[in-house]
């Protein structure tokens, strides 16, 4: 039988490192399976609730680091150290349902996929304007970077070997997981879910972070942006130029110099703010070059079970 590795990232969650593994094991009786608890730097006691489940089942793993890196890297930690043919990527708090994982593991084994993922269907639970801001930014960010991300696409999934490999050959600092799930390709078979309140815990994204974290995504998937001053250059260019020659022709004609604080105030403060906002655009590419080229780890590990990290 498969080997299933499910890697779990988790932050502040003590309460729900001992409920998961329940429910994986009422779920999973019939399947091989490790899970790959990957502390991030957690402040209360969910490391002790890790190591107190580790003890008593051989099949949990942990990577605890040496402080808070992000979801994004607890999940590159979790791939790179997982053993497993399956590996499933899954959040500690039960919002991503462990009933879907049979389905899931079935068509992954059986059928011609290499992905099988999970999509939130409804968004029940959450505050509107959330979901409609969560909207707009699949729109634009499929508009502006030419990708497919689905609606409502989680980072609940289950992946054959290789699809992990390719994953872990892009070893970039800044890492947006939906866009790379979905650029590294493969056939991926979607399944629809209803969304699930949080039982326990709290979450751990505020407005202001999930804003920033699409930004970051939107840089790290095109460069749209940057070309974005220079059309925008040459069109203001062109009226610019066309608007010149209307000014000498009235002034030859009605030769009426004073006239015209208005359109000075308006375009000084109209092109100011355009080329402070492409300054901006630049120095955000500069930044991300910048980290990139640090080559920092992704994550550095404090302690774990795993022998051979
Ligand atoms: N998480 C993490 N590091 C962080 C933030 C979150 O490993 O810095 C984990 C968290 O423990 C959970 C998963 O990522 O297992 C999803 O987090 P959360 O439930 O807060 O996000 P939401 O479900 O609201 O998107
Ligand atoms: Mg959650």
């Amino acid at each position: 039988m498969v080997l299933l590795s499910i890697v779990v990232p988790c932050f502040n969650e003590e309460e729900s490192v001992e409920i998961f593994l329940k429910e994986i094991q009422e779920t999973l009786k019939e399947h091989d399976y490790e899970i790959l608890y990957i502390n991030d730097g957690s402040s209360d006691n969910t490391l002790k609730k890790i190591k107190e489940l580790a003890d008593s089942n051989s099949n949990v793993k942990y990577i605890s680091f040496s402080r808070n890196f992000g979801k994004e890297s607890a999940i590159y930690a979790g791939l790179k150290n997982a053993s497993g043919d399956l590996i499933c990527v899954m959040d500690v708090d039960l919002q991503h349902p462990p009933s879907l994982l049979p389905e899931m593991i079935e068509s992954v084994s059986s059928e011609d996929y290499d992905v099988v993922a999970a999509r939130r269907v409804s968004r029940k639970g959450e505050p509107k304007i959330k979901s409609f801001f969560s909207h707009l930014f699949y729109k634009v960010f499929n508009r502006i970077t030419n990708m497919d991300l689905a609606e409502g696409a989680t980072d609940y999934r289950v992946m054959r070997k290789p699809v992990v490999d390719a994953i872990l050959k892009m070893p970039e600092y800044n890492r947006f997981s939906k866009g790379l799930f979905h650029w590294v390709g493969f056939n991926t078979k979607w399944i629809p879910y209803e969304n699930i309140e949080r039982t326990v815990g709290e979450t751990t994204w505020s407005f202001w972070g999930l804003v920033k974290y699409s930004i970051e995504g939107i840089v790290a998937f095109t460069t749209l942006p940057l070309s974005i001053s220079i059309y925008l250059g040459t069109f203001i260019s062109i009226v610019a130029f066309i608007y010149m020659i209307v000014i000498i022709i009235r002034y030859l004609l009605y030769s009426d110099p004073v006239q015209g604080f208005a359109t000075i105030m308006c375009s000084i403060l109209l092109l100011g703010g355009i080329q402070l906002l492409s300054v901006g655009v630049l120095g955000k590419y500069l930044e991300k070059t910048y980290i990139e080229t640090k080559n920092r780890p992704i994550f550095i590990v404090k302690e774990s079970n795993i022998d051979d990290i």
